[in-house]
């Protein structure tokens, strides 16, 4: 019985792929953001008896409790930080025991109910690699409609005095975020600027990469939600290409500025949330009325930046995870900056990987919604797009992704 879940799951995943796309999320609500309360998670280590702990304290932890249900198997509840919220349900934590023994881990989400994120588990404390597929049993539930859920998974590890860590996705907290700013630094046409302070007093910061006189401006941003790592990882490949030291990218760099603020919700990603700022709010919703200091600072970094400069933003990205890869995009009856720059950025950078078929989405919306996308088209006129990638797309995928639009759009930036 034990290995007939999983091979369940397997014929349904094929049975899904067949070559109909998915058509993405539903209409996109207009829900109220002024703040709403958020639960504390107590950070603590659970001493789950014979010399075994588990623990969230770290930064990025979500853990909300753990029991021991046997010898060999412990059961933790993962939870949301409030409530309503989209089912995306992040968990990281630690282990580590006195004696080396192979443990079964239960993850169960008692409150929206059901599991996403492969196990990825880290030795060193520094990068994170999938979990062994042996040594994962999805249980999966058929519910009414006869769709199909994972309603709760048992991880297998192999624990001693080494603390292992156990995440959603490859890395947890905003350490590995900060590397990469730093690295990015180092070259000589880059600085940082800080734009404003989190509810929790993080700063909110935003790169500015190139020399140009800022007449021309594009916008990258990632991390609004937190368990969204894969989207964060395309951005870091779309921007590592545009600072590559290539002819194409030198002449980028002195025509066009490009700001990036990677981390958009550094107290959701440093707290473990599911999706929400520490206001208890989807930053995402948010970009009409601007009541979290989140998009609110961005907004008024960017109008300043064209009250000062008189320059404009030509393109803008919002990059983050779903369950496939997709590309939201503004109606294609609509013109910006640089109109048809999106359709054909897609087109061509996607053209460029072998078999990819890409997934477009253009709103039918004639109007502006409560998106970051939608900000900056109606507000700026920037041609812009929600660049999502699925939660498990090969990483070589995403980073190719993220390389050949950043080419393809100094190509055709660079003829302007
Ligand atoms: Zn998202």
């Amino acid at each position: 019985m034990k290995y007939l879940a999983p091979i369940v799951l397997i014929v349904l995943i094929f049975a899904c792929k067949t070559p109909q796309q998915w058509t993405g999320q539903g209409p996109i609500e207009v829900v109220p953001t002024t703040d709403r309360p958020i639960e504390n998670q107590p950070y603590q280590d659970f001493d789950l008896g014979d010399g075994f702990f588990i623990s969230n304290k770290m930064e990025g932890g979500r853990l909300n409790d753990a029991v021991r249900i046997n010898d060999s198997l412990v059961e933790v509840k993962i939870l949301p930080e409030n409530q309503p919220i989209n089912s995306s349900p992040w968990y990281a934590f630690k282990v580590w025991s006195e004696q080396e023994k192979q443990m079964w881990i239960r993850l169960t989400y008692p409150t929206t109910g059901f599991h996403r994120y492969y196990p990825k588990i880290n030795k060193r404390g520094l990068y994170y690699k999938k979990l062994d597929s042996a040594a994962f049993h999805p249980h999966p539930k058929i519910l009414e409609d006869g769709s199909e859920r994972i309603e709760f998974a048992e991880a297998k590890v192999w624990v001693g005095p080494d603390t292992l860590w156990i995440a959603a996705q490859d890395f947890a907290g905003t350490q590995y975020v900060e590397r990469w700013k730093a690295k990015i630094l180092e070259h000589n046409f880059v600085e940082k600027i800080q734009i404003g302070l989190s509810k929790e007093g993080r700063p909110l910061e935003v790169l500015k990469i190139g020399k140009a006189d800022d007449q021309k401006m594009l916008m990258a941003i990632s991390l609004q939600h937190p368990p969204e790592i894969p989207g964060f990882l395309a951005l870091k490949s779309f921007v590592e290409t545009l600072c590559e030291d290539s002819p194409e990218a030198r002449e980028f760099r002195s025509k066009y500025n490009l700001y990036v603020m990677p981390m958009m919700n550094p107290d959701g990603v440093a707290r473990g949330h599911w999706r929400h700022n520490v206001g208890g709010v989807d930053t995402n919703r948010d970009w009409v009325n601007f009541n979290q200091p989140e998009p609110k600072a961005l907004a008024e970094f960017m109008e300043k930046k064209v009250r000062d400069t008189d320059g404009k933003f030509v393109f803008a990205a919002d990059f983050h995870a779903t369950w496939e890869d997709i590309f939201y995009t503004i109606n294609e009856d609509l013109e910006g900056n640089h109109p048809g720059l999106i359709p054909k950025l897609i087109r061509r950078s996607t053209r460029k990987i072998p078999g990819y078929e890409p997934n477009i989405r253009p709103s039918d919306r004639m109007e502006r919604g409560v998106t970051s996308s939608s900000y900056f088209f109606f507000v700026h006129g920037a041609e812009a797009m929600t660049f999502e990638v699925g939660d498990n797309t090969p990483r070589n995928l995403i980073r190719l992704k993220g390389e050949t639009t950043a080419r393809e759009l100094m190509r055709i930036l660079n003829k302007n």
